[in-house]
């Protein structure tokens, strides 16, 4: 093959997979198996003790899932991936990859409802604190650390206020540090921004999302640069007792974090995706571009109309030259700042909620549903839905009030989105 890189599109549609050799099957064949056969007893000694690379059972590794993966991989500049039953799932494995019992980590405060939980509540049994912080405030990034922190974690284009990570600083910071940067590439998918090649270390998806983007599938995964250097870093650079002393650091290298990800916290956390969703999501990734395009055209048009709407109090879409980070999103986000965002109704004091409820309501072509990044454009009210598990000090640290309404924009004629809007708003009679 030729030296020549591959632009986004030809990796999507080809990186990872070559036709299979025997059948000549032109798709990624879903190899629907659990488990592999050995060649010969002492392959089997040496693929258990990661002398060698091959496929033991479909818990840590099978090949569909491997072509999904090598493709994030290269979509996203990352030096590897491994994909996982979802993206909560793909948090969950980083954080129990890097850190231990007693560590820290400082987190943005406009992150996904379950993030904020998982952080907070469940990190917590594991004696594990999260500090979050407001993600425009470097200063206050730079206070919440301290010797215990081990990551710093936040969302490409925050939920649901849309507010937009300043990944530069954010690394800079955290490599002065020597601690590495989670970033949640989600609503930004790597079409639109690649927080690697920013200087993030890892990148965890909810493929679920807009990488599947027809609502069909559940899936998540995990990128790294395999450029930070982790021979300082306990959890990585130590001796693993589960696999007799094994220093993955020394041994692995620029692949020290992913292997030990997959061969030790997705082995026995045991949330492995399954072959026919890696499918799936594959099939996703092929159109992600075209996909994309539209998706933010879409929202841009939706989020101009909506702001000049006399029944809207404001549209949080960084795509707008009136939201806070819109410069921060023509930075880092040069094709468009995602498809989801939130905007505000006007509402009659003491009718936030009615008013909201009325206009869902209303709506006929908007799906209301916890998701987003379906084809299709989808509506939720976070106060009662997503995000209802928060206090109200948390919801206001995330900018969420009760007149607030979150879409996913679609792929349906921008016309049709634009006229169910505003029969809504209409029936809604704020
Ligand atoms: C949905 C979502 C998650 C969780 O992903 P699941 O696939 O539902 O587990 C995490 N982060 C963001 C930004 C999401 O939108």
């Amino acid at each position: 093959m030729s030296e020549r890189k591959f632009g986004f599109e030809t990796r999507s549609l080809h990186a990872g997979h070559i036709p299979d050799a025997e059948t000549g099957a032109r798709a990624v064949p879903i190899y629907q198996t659990t488990s592999y056969v050995f060649r010969d007893p002492r392959d089997a000694a040496q693929l258990f003790e990661l002398k060698q690379y091959g496929n033991i059972y479909t818990r840590i590794s099978n090949p569909t899932t491997a072509v999904f993966e090598e493709r994030v991989a290269s979509l996203e500049n990352a030096t590897g991936a491994v994909a996982v039953a979802s993206g909560m799932a793909a948090q969950f494995a980083v954080f129990m990859t890097l850190l231990s019992p007693g560590d820290e980590i400082v987190a943005s405060s406009h992150l996904y409802g379950g993030t904020m939980v998982q952080l907070a509540h469940t990190l917590k049994k594991l004696s594990i604190q999260a500090r979050f912080v407001e993600p425009g405030d470097l200063s206050a990034w730079e206070a919440a650390i301290t010797p215990r922190t081990r990551a710093l974690y936040g969302e490409i284009i925050g939920n649901p206020g849309g507010s937009i990570l300043d990944l530069e600083p954010l690394s800079r910071l955290a490599k002065s540090r020597g601690i590495p940067l989670i970033v949640d590439g989600t609503f930004a998918t790597p079409y639109l921004c690649r927080p690697l090649d920013w200087g993030a270390t890892i990148v965890v998806h909810s493929a679920t999302k807009f990488i599947g983007g027809h609502g069909t599938s559940l899936g998540g995964v995990v990128a790294e640069s395999g450029n930070f250097n982790y021979s300082g870093f306990p959890s990585i650079a130590d001796p693993s007792p589960s696999y007799h002393g094994l220093r993955f650091f020394d041994t692995f290298g620029h692949y020290a974090f992913l292997m030990k990800l997959r061969a030790e916290t997705v082995r026995d956390t045991g949330a492995c995706i399954s072959p026919a969703n890696s499918f799936q999501l594959i099939q996703g990734l092929e159109t992600l571009s075209v996909r994309m395009e539209k998706h933010t055209s879409n929202a841009l048009a939706v989020a101009r109309h909506l702001s000049e709407h006399p029944k809207v109090a404001r549209v949080r879409y960084a795509g707008l030259p009136d939201h806070p980070d819109h410069e921060r999103a023509k930075k880092y986000l040069p094709k468009g700042p995602g498809a989801v965002f939130a905007f505000d109704l006007k509402t009659r004091p003491g009718e936030e909620r009615s008013t909201g409820e009325k206009f869902i309501k209303a709506l006929q072509l908007f799906s209301h549903l916890a998701n987003v990044g379906d084809a299709r454009s989808l509506v939720i009210h976070p106060a009662s839905t997503t995000h209802q598990q928060l206090s109200d000090d948390e919801l206001k640290q995330s900018g969420i009030g009760p007149e607030m309404i979150r879409l996913s924009i679609g792929l349906e004629n921008v016309e049709d989105l634009l006229w169910d809007l505003n029969q809504a708003l209409h029936a809604a009679s704020v």
